[in-house]
Order: C-alpha cells, then structure tokens, then sequence
C-alpha cells in the first residue's frame, strides 16, 4: 500500500520528537498494509522509525525475560534454543513456539513484525499479545513528557484495535516473570481454516501463588484473564466464564461467529483444566487444540510429561 501523505521517515526513540500525524513504526506490516489513512480521522504524516533503536531483542535474567518491542517474531522463535534460555528450564517456554505459529505469517511477517507492533495493533488474533498476556507480562511504556510507566499487558489492549496508549506513547519492552515462565502451562488454540487467524486462543498455568490462571485472547476483542485460587471443577469453571465474558465481548468478525467462539471457549478452558488437573508425568490427554502439543523438540527434563 502506497503511503502517499506521509512526508518524512525519522529515526527515533524519544516520545518527545513525537507529534500529530506521527506513526512510530516497527516491522512496518500493519502500518504499509492498511496505509496512511487507517489510523485515524487524518492522514499520517511522519513515520519514526524504531529500526535503528539498537534495544537489545532479548534480555534473560533471573527475574525472568526483558523482550524489546522490537523484538521480531522470528528472534522469539528462536529464543528457546538459546542456550541462556534452555538452561533456565522454565516449562512456560513451551509456549513461545505455539504463539508465534499462530501467526498467519508470510516471511516478511516472521521476520520484520514485532512483540510491539503487534501488541499495539491490538488484534484479538494478536498472538504476542497472549502470549504476554498469559504469562503476566508487564509493558513499559515511555511517554512524551520523558515519563514511563508500566501496565500488565492484559490491561495495555482494551479491545479490537485500540489501547490504552495516549498519544505519542511508546511500548519500550515487556517483562515476563521469572515466576510465570516457572509454571506448567497448557495451550489450545482453534481456527475456522487450516491456515487461518486464531479464533481462539487459551492459555492456561499453574504456578506456585495462583493454582490456575486462564487467559482467554483471540475469541474475546481484548484479553480476559480468570485468577483461581484454587484448582477449579468443570462447573465452578464455566460459571467463572460467564461471569468474565458478558456476550458482547465475543469478537465476531469473518475468523469465526461470537456463538462459536463462546462454545470454543468454553471447551478449551475446560480441555486445559483436566490436562493440568492431571498430575506432571501422567499421559497426555486426546485434545482438540490444533497446537498441541507444541512444535518445540522437548527439552531433556521434560521427557515423558
Ligand atoms: C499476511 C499477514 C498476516 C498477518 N497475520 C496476523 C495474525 O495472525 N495475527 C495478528 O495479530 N496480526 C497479523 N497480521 C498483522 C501484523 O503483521 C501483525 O500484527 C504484526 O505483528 C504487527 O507488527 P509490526 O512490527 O509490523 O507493526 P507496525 O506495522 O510497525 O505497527 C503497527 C501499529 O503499532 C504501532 N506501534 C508499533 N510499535 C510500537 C511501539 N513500540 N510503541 C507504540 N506503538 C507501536 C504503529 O504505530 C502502528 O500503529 C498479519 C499481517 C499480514 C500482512
């Protein structure tokens, strides 16, 4: 897509150099795809440009993981081979691969979209966005007057297409603890086609404080998150949802009808409470999720889980 108003491309990171017509711009696959005039009553005038931020993708330390918002999909595909990464041993990293195949991605999504631009696009099938979600991620978020604050991602995207980001803010990085990536973790996903947008997308976890955090994206226009504080029957699960997700928060759109996606919901939560109701080391349950088990080649401790 020709972007025909835009009058200058800027290198920069400051929120301050932000102003009105003003993109910051990523990968670039939203912002060249839907054009100048899809992001808002005005055309864009300026892009700035995060290619030459230098922010390091990666960040692992004991505390957990630090991803840039410029983080590419193919860099957090390939985080788990990393040998800083495998050593930790941290079960949730059996997510990373799912998410990122979630993606309908050609190769020039896998290689230039980012953690952030696509948590800031904020597409109920935004999978870095349940990926980060699920695993209690917290955004740092720069401001124009030189502020910063941090938000857990679940709150950052408020529904289809839109956030809680004031103009000129910018998503820095986000944090995954270290406790969260520790914890045993289920994913379903489901989609109307083969190689369709996510329709559904649960990710459950057990971990140490909360015996079973639920995150539900995908079928929901924002990231709905159900905290357990103790590992719930099949009953007490549907009624948390339909207390959670009133009707009109299923997303309806061609990937799938809101009565279907609800059904769906309904049925992966309760898929991931009995897989993680059932003690580590027991066989794998038959599950409907088209994502399950993972792509990822197991790691050595997790053999015969
Ligand atoms: C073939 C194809 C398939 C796709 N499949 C999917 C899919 O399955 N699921 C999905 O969610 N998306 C999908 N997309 C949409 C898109 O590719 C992704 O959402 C992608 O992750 C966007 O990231 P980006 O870095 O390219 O964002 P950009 O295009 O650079 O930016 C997107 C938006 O985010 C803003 N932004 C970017 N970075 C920041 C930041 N750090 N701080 C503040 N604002 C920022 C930009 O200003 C812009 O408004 C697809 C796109 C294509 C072309």
């Amino acid at each position: 897509m020709d972007m025909n108003s835009i009058e200058a491309v800027v290198q920069a990171t400051d929120p301050a150099d932000w102003r009105d017509g003003d993109a910051w711009l990523a990968g670039g696959t939203v912002l060249f795809s839907y054009g100048s005039y899809a992001f808002g009553p005005e055309p864009l005038k300026r892009l700035l440009d995060l290619g030459s931020a230098g922010w390091t993708p990666v960040t692992v330390t004991e505390d957990g993981i630090e991803l840039a918002a410029t983080c590419t999909v193919a860099e957090l595909y390939a985080l788990p081979d990393s040998p800083e990464v495998a050593q930790r041993g941290w079960p949730a990293l059996d997510l990373f691969r799912p998410c990122c195949d979630s993606f309908v991605a050609s190769f020039k999504v896998w290689n230039m979209s980012t953690v952030g631009g696509n948590i800031c696009t904020a597409l109920p099938a935004g999978p870095m966005t349940s990926l980060c979600a699920a695993l209690d991620g917290v955004a740092t978020i720069l401001g124009p007057g030189g502020t910063s604050r941090t938000i857990p991602v679940t709150d950052l995207v408020t529904g289809d297409g839109t956030t809680c980001l004031a103009p000129g803010e910018l998503l820095r990085s986000i944090h995954l603890p270290a406790s969260a990536l520790a914890s045993r973790v289920a994913f379903r996903r489901l989609s109307l086609s083969n190689l369709g947008r996510s329709g559904v997308l649960l990710i459950g976890r057990l971990d140490a404080g909360t015996p079973l955090v639920l995150t539900v994206t995908a079928a929901t226009k924002r990231p709905v998150q159900l905290r357990f504080g103790h590992l719930p029957q099949a009953a007490a699960l549907s009624a948390a949802l339909d207390g959670a997700v009133p009707d009109d928060l299923y997303h309806d759109d061609v990937h799938g009808l809101p009565a279907w996606r609800k059904d769906m919901t309904y049925r992966l939560a309760e898929e991931i409470r009995a897989e993680l109701a059932v003690p580590e080391g027991a066989p794998d349950l038959q599950m409907s999720g088209d994502f399950w088990p993972p792509r990822v080649p197991r790691r050595p401790q997790q053999e015969g889980v």
